[in-house]
């Protein structure tokens, strides 16, 4: 049997996004790169991006893992709840 990769697993995950509604929020105006390149290394779902001295977020893919929530210690990530109802991503495998 063929080992599954980390992108093959995570393609059969399903999401239920609410377009409009971001579970988590974060401060865009925050300038320190060293606490940026930590969450840039630690979202798993790669939702941070940092081009041109600009931080970018965007929950679309979130794996709702909480990583950004604990290493940003309230710095960047100014609010993180899990997704209301049924919305959210879908575990299929692992
Ligand atoms: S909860 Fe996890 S997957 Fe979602 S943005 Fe934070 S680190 Fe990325």
């Amino acid at each position: 049997m063929k080992k599954m990769t980390i992108e093959d697993k995570l393609g059969l995950n399903i999401f239920h996004v609410d377009e409009e509604n971001s579970h988590i929020e974060i401060d865009k105006d925050f300038t320190d790169e060293k606490e940026i390149q930590k969450l840039l290394l630690a979202c798993p779902a790669e939702c941070y991006k940092y081009n041109d001295g600009k931080l970018s977020f965007s929950h679309l893919g979130c794996l709702e893992c909480g990583t950004c929530r604990v290493l940003s210690h309230g710095k960047i990530v100014k609010k993180w709840k899990y997704p209301i109802g049924e919305v959210g991503v879908t575990y299929r495998q692992g």
